[in-house]
């Protein structure tokens, strides 16, 4: 065999297992037909940050009148953050390749496609590995309605030559959300199209209703309860058809309408890899697909769609192979944050599925962060706690507002380590923040999961 591991994919998964296998001292090659870093650095989580926080000045410029300072908000010049985006993304493209040169994995630049079991066709080269990884991520999907390709991805979000006056997205998950506070902070009429009640179907009702309120106080227009039907061209100008019958025109259609594994063409058939109805791969809690020397791991499984499970993914499977650590990862308890303006960060049970197992108390602030009562802006922010009742363990923590996914990474800690609402009661706030508030939540707001109980 030419390599110990053979990865497919050099995204956050595919990196780390690589990197981390040849440190062990694996013979390992790593093929990436793309951009080194995968999604999250070259058309997600990074860019999108980048994004969100160019938006958030325009708000800072308004906000600070309301603290004395004379500001005159100018116009924003979208070239110049895309160019500084793209400069950003160079550079850490760059510093993946070299950690996997550094570690002395093998680089292929080309597609990589399963000949048979142990051989890939490596942009036209023929390698054998021991072991495979499948780390090819996924890709977003537009809704199969007529005229759909007028719309864009996510993937096209990040490189628009102009910034759109009007856009339309549609769908309400992570990336709709997060785009439409992006676009809105921009300076852009955003309308928000989804088919549920409420956006961010999964995510804690109260958080849910916040969100709600804080999209509306941003400006965005809400269309809930309504699906597209088409979308047609008219001039520059496109046409989005709702199944209301009401039509929205806009500059840009975006489709944030979820994401599809990338298993397609890679041969995965023809070693016997099987895939579920969504074409991803099937792997067992040891990342092992249905051929035993054949794994696969981050977005292409689609379990957990997150950038710090696939690197953890990652890391685990290289030390269970070649670092005489078998391990694995849990996927309870994983905090995670949606970047809308302002942000949402969760970890553990909603409220609504905690309460499927039993009485919860429940413990909700609401309030004006201290920043706004002087900015005048109207923004609030929501945190709670939910705790089982029987343990008294802390089961889920979700907050809206600023600074949530920096205030949550710590909680995350506490929650994994099973702490109880009393070790959140008797641990001192840090006073002014918002983030103390997590640990004087001293009234229940009410009590859930009762009747379930009583079952
Ligand atoms: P999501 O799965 O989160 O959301 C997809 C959205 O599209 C939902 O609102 C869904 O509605 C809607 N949708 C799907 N099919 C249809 C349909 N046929 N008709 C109408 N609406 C439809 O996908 P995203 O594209 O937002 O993101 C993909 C994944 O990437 C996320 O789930 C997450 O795992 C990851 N991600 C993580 C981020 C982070 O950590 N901050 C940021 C961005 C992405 P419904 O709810 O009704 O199904």
């Amino acid at each position: 065999m030419d390599f110990d591991l053979f990865v497919i994919g050099g995204g956050s998964a595919g990196v780390r297992c690589a990197r981390i296998a040849a440190g062990h001292g694996a013979r390992v090659g790593v093929a990436e037909e793309r951009f080194w870093g995968g999604t999250c650095v070259n058309v997600g989580c990074v860019p999108k940050k980048l994004l969100v926080q160019a938006g958030e000045y325009g708000a800072w410029a308004e906000d600070a009148a309301g603290f004395g300072w004379q500001i005159k908000k100018g116009p924003h010049d979208w070239a110049k953050l895309i160019a500084a985006k793209d400069r950003e993304i160079g550079r850490l493209n760059g510093i993946y390749k070299r950690l996997l040169d550094n570690a002395g994995a093998k680089i292929f630049e080309a597609r990589a496609t399963f000949v048979d079991p142990h051989m890939l066709d490596v942009g036209g080269e023929h390698v054998t590995a021991e072991r495979i990884v499948v780390a090819t991520g996924g890709h977003p999907v537009r809704l199969p309605i007529p005229g759909a390709e007028l719309g864009i991805i996510s993937d096209d979000a990040f490189y628009l030559p102009h910034m759109p006056k009007r856009v339309a997205i549609i769908g309400s998950g992570y990336i709709a959300v997060e785009f439409a506070g992006i676009f809105a902070g921009l300076g852009a009429h955003v309308d928000l199209v989804y088919r549920q009640p409420l956006p961010l179907r999964g995510f804690d009702m109260d958080l849910r209703e916040s969100l709600v309120e804080a999209l509306g106080a941003q400006g965005i227009t809400l269309h809930p309860g309504n699906r597209p039907v088409k979308l047609a061209a008219d001039g520059d100008e496109r046409v989005l058809t709702l199944s209301d019958g009401s039509a929205l025109s806009a500059d840009l259609v975006f489709f944030a309408t979820g994401r599809a594994p990338a298993t397609k063409d890679l041969g995965l058939d023809r070693v016997g890899v099987t895939l579920n109805e969504a074409g991803a791969v099937v792997v067992d809690q040891h990342l092992r697909t249905s051929q035993p020397h054949i794994y696969a791991m981050g977005d292409v499984t689609d379990r957990l769609n997150l950038t710090p499970v696939a690197i953890a993914e990652g890391h685990a499977l290289a030390d269970s192979l070649f670092g005489r650590n078998p391990r694995g990862i849990s996927l309870h308890n994983v905090p995670t944050a949606v970047f809308s303006t302002p942000p949402i960060a969760t970890c553990g049970l909603a409220e609504e599925q905690a309460a499927e197992h039993g009485p919860v108390d429940i413990y909700v602030s609401k309030f004006t962060p201290m920043r706004h009562t002087l900015s005048g802006r109207a923004r609030r922010s929501m945190l709670k706690l939910v705790v089982d009742q029987v343990s008294q363990k802390v089961v889920g923590a979700h907050m809206l507002g600023e600074d949530a996914p920096e205030i949550m990474q710590g909680l995350a800690i506490a929650i994994v380590m099973g702490a109880t609402k009393a070790d959140f009661d008797r641990t001192i706030g840090i006073h002014p923040t918002a983030a103390e508030e997590f640990v004087t939540l001293r009234t229940r707001t009410r009590v859930a999961g009762v009747a379930k109980a009583a079952e």
